[in-house]
């Protein structure tokens, strides 16, 4: 990892200046103690199952936009069994961005995740924005008037 990225703690998370590769180590680390905002899209294609969503609170709306979060049990997602999502298929665009948040201005990498390889650059970056496009502009807001550090910040 380079000294340009920046840690915001609040969402723990570096902005960075390039995206970098990632491979899933399967530690299940992302699916407890998170908040999983849960968008329309998201809500239709897990239309089959039920009880497995919470209305989010209004600092969690004011952060991601989604009115809606996945419930957790003892912390850990509902659709958690072991380090293996019972869901896989149908998971929210949440889980198929981590460790990824790519905003309108920003490149956001997960603090936590243990797959992230900092030595080789991604060339996926039109895929996680698209897939951040639920989160991208309340974050980005979010970010701008929460943090001391904007002003390093970079646009992807
Ligand atoms: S934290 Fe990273 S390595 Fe672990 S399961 Fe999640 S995406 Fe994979
Ligand atoms: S839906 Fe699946 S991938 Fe997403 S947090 Fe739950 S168990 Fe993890």
């Amino acid at each position: 990892m380079s000294d340009t990225q920046v840690l915001i703690p609040e969402i723990g998370m570096f902005v960075a200046q390039k995206l970098p590769y990632h491979s899933c180590r399967r530690c299940g680390r992302c699916c407890a103690n998170k908040l999983i905002p849960l968008y329309e899209k998201d809500l239709e294609r897990l239309g089959g199952f039920r009880g497995f969503y919470l209305p989010t609170s209004s600092l969690e709306r004011e952060i991601t936009g989604a009115a809606h979060k996945m419930k957790m049990l003892d912390s850990k997602c509902i659709f958690l069994d072991g380090t293996t999502c019972k869901v896989y298929d149908l998971r929210p665009d949440t889980c198929r961005r981590h460790p990824f948040i790519v905003t309108r201005k920003r490149i956001l990498v997960s603090a936590a995740c243990p797959g992230v390889d900092w030595s080789i650059e991604s060339e996926d970056l039109a895929y996680y924005k698209s897939l951040s496009s639920g989160i991208s502009e309340k974050l980005d807001r979010f970010i701008e008037t929460r943090s001391k550090f904007s002003d390093r910040w970079t646009r992807p």
